[in-house]
């Protein structure tokens, strides 16, 4: 009993002392996904087979399209992407999602007018 205590004392913890300790996860893991508007062709396809209605494609202009995904309803499961023929949808590592405020978890992804990509809180 004693021996355990005194190893218990000095290992090092399983847990990370986030936020203070940046998490580093692991290759494939599926967080915040991104939107590449110059790649997206407007077909859809991700939005009629995403399981929750988390992600909606507008069209903005002729052959120009913004994707606005609600971050609260999506549930990661990476369908999207894989639908996408043009691989404009991607997942990235990024878990820092939390929001006080769950308007903030409305995102839209576009382009402004020199072709930068550009994420935004929905109106
Ligand atoms: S599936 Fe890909 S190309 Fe088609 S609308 Fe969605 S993001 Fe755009
Ligand atoms: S990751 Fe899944 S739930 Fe989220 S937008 Fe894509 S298909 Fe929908």
């Amino acid at each position: 009993m004693i021996r355990q205590v005194l190893y218990s004392l000095f290992k090092k913890p399983a847990t990370n002392l986030y936020p203070a300790q940046k998490l580093e996860m692991p290759k494939g893991y599926r967080g915040k996904l991104v939107f590449y508007p110059e790649k997206c062709i407007g077909c859809k396809m991700c939005m009629k087979d995403c399981p929750t209605g988390a992600i909606t494609i507008n069209k903005i202009a002729e052959k120009k399209f913004e994707a606005v995904i609600d971050l609260g309803k999506c549930i990661y499961c990476a369908q999207c992407v894989d639908s996408c023929i043009k691989k404009a949808l991607e997942v990235t590592k990024d878990v820092t999602l939390a929001q006080l405020d769950d308007k903030k978890l409305k995102v839209v992804f576009g382009s402004d007018s020199e072709n930068n990509r550009t994420e935004k809180q929905a109106p």
